[in-house]
């Protein structure tokens, strides 16, 4: 048998999730010259692209500009994609095991933290996380209520998915109706009487995790004002002497954003946005089980051990009324089957990519890469070098025949055993059928595209 990465006996890899990390797992490997790959590419979707798709804000189109990579890489001679195909039901361990002769993870993080605070799981306090999905129109989302009648809603957290949840919450139908949002989602937000949008975070603008592009966007609504407390904007002395000594240009450039908006003349615009910093919410009060008010705690900072900034709570509290409250304090993973998996921090077990057991040995053959690999962390272009790592073990790997020993890598055999489990399999030709039709329905209203979020509708039109 001729060596296994040569062109007759190619490396034959399965990875897991078709998003970021997964497409930066396949265009690693094409830099590879000397090794000959063959990639499938599973997920449970019909659509690829992961996040691209179902978490990049629909109002920062140019975000998704990175697929027309990632269709460079499905244009690979070696790769497939397995849509519509779930790893734990449709195909296992085993099943990679027997066809293939190393699998990677790369299946983000897709579960939303807990605050951990009473009344947290009243009607009209949700995650982040569902409201993203609802609105980029995820089929296991698109039936999802959230009541945008209310006139208060608190989103608690600091970072870029808090800010895209505020930013939707405060732009018009107009600003909203050209980009690619679901029609689901467009309607309800069409009629919302939200009025005023609080962002929550726990500690102060020097710690806050948004990024300098996100920030200043809050200044551009419309029809709404941006509002910070003065005294909030101001930094207290830790953060200020931490800032003067490392200059870092992005925190530079959030506290000079914060600074500007508490300053800024109020313009009586119809919807209002207040960034609270040093608050934490300590409570959802409710009414007849539904959210009505969120329960705030004043906070200030404290050096830890390690020279952090952390927050603890001062006795200064407050009320703010509210009938919708999105969690957004970070994603974790979800255990997958046969997969060792790292509870505390929701990712799975892993050294620089390689799998490990609970004895720190690695696992030969299993890899992962991506939020799965290393927690919910950095921009899109993170996942490429975080692949890279790992696509660097596996042919480190290889050459030492740590891998798999599949009995089977006739790539036809493993299509047919996944088909037998599900006829409905979604290939990278079925897909661009729903490319296309996305984006000619886009092309017809002046859109970006125009989302299919059934799954039964996205089948029919391929079957067509
Ligand atoms: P994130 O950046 O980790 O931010 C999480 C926020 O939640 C932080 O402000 C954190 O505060 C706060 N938090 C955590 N636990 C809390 C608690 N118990 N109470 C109150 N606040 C709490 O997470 P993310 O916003 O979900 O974003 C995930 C990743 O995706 C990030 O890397 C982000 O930059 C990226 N992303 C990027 C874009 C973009 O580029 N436009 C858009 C969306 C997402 P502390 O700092 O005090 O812990």
């Amino acid at each position: 048998m001729a060596v296994v990465g040569s062109e007759l006996n190619p490396l034959r890899v399965a990875i897991i999730g078709s998003g970021p990390a997964g497409f930066y797992t396949v265009s690693n490997f094409m830099k590879i010259k000397d090794v000959h790959v063959e990639t499938d590419m599973y997920d449970r979707l019909p659509t690829p692209f992961g996040l691209v798709r179902a978490g990049v804000a629909p109002d920062h189109q140019k975000d998704k500009s990175v697929t027309r990579a990632y269709e460079k890489s499905a244009a690979y001679p070696g790769f497939r994609f397995f849509g519509n195909v779930e790893y734990g039901l449709h195909i296992h361990l085993d099943d990679l095991r027997r066809h293939y002769h190393q699998v990677i993870f790369t299946t983000g993080s897709p579960f939303d933290r807990n605050l951990g605070i009473s009344g947290e799981h009243l009607e009209g306090s949700h995650s982040a996380t569902e409201f993203v999905a609802w609105y980029n129109g995820h089929p296991d989302f698109a039936d999802r209520q959230f009541d945008l009648t209310q006139e208060n809603v608190v989103v608690v957290g600091m970072g870029n998915v808090a800010m895209d949840v505020a930013r939707i919450l405060c732009k018009t139908h107009a600003e909203l109706a050209a980009t690619d949002m679901a029609d689901h989602a467009l309607r309800v937000l069409q009629q919302s009487k939200v009025r005023n949008v609080y962002i929550l975070g726990r500690r102060g603008p020097a710690q806050a995790a948004f990024t300098p592009p996100e920030i200043k966007e809050m200044g551009e609504f419309e029809e709404a004002d941006v509002n910070v407390l003065a005294e909030e904007a101001m930094l207290d002395v830790a953060s200020q002497t931490l800032l003067d000594a490392s200059q870092d240009k992005n925190t530079l450039k959030n506290v000079a954003a914060v600074q500007a908006y508490a300053v800024r003349e109020n313009q009586r615009k119809p919807r209002q946005l207040y960034i609270r910093f040093l608050v934490s919410p300590t409570e959802l009060i409710g009414e007849a089980g539904q959210v009505h008010a969120v329960k705030i705690n004043k906070n200030e900072l404290y050096m830890d051990d390690q020279g952090a900034l952390k927050a603890r709570a001062t006795t200064a509290e407050e009320i703010i009324p509210a009938g919708l409250v999105f969690r957004s304090v970070g994603y974790k993973g979800k255990p997958l089957s046969d997969v060792p998996f790292n509870e505390s921090w929701g990712t799975i077990a892993n050294h620089r990519g390689a799998i490990t057991n609970n004895d720190g040995s690695t696992v030969p053959g299993m890899y992962t890469a991506g939020w799965i690999k290393r927690g919910p962390s950095g921009v899109i272009g993170t996942n490429k070098t975080c692949a890279q790592e790992t696509v660097g073990l596996m042919v480190a790997d290889l050459a030492m025949n740590k891998h798999f020993q599949p009995t089977d890598t006739d790539p036809a055999a493993i299509e047919a055993l996944v088909r037998s489990r599900q006829p409905d399999l979604v290939s990278y030709a079925d897909w661009k059928k729903v490319d296309l039709a996305e984006l000619a329905a886009g092309d017809a209203s002046n859109r970006p595209r125009v989302k299919i979020s059934n799954v039964n509708e996205m089948l029919e039109l391929i079957r067509s």
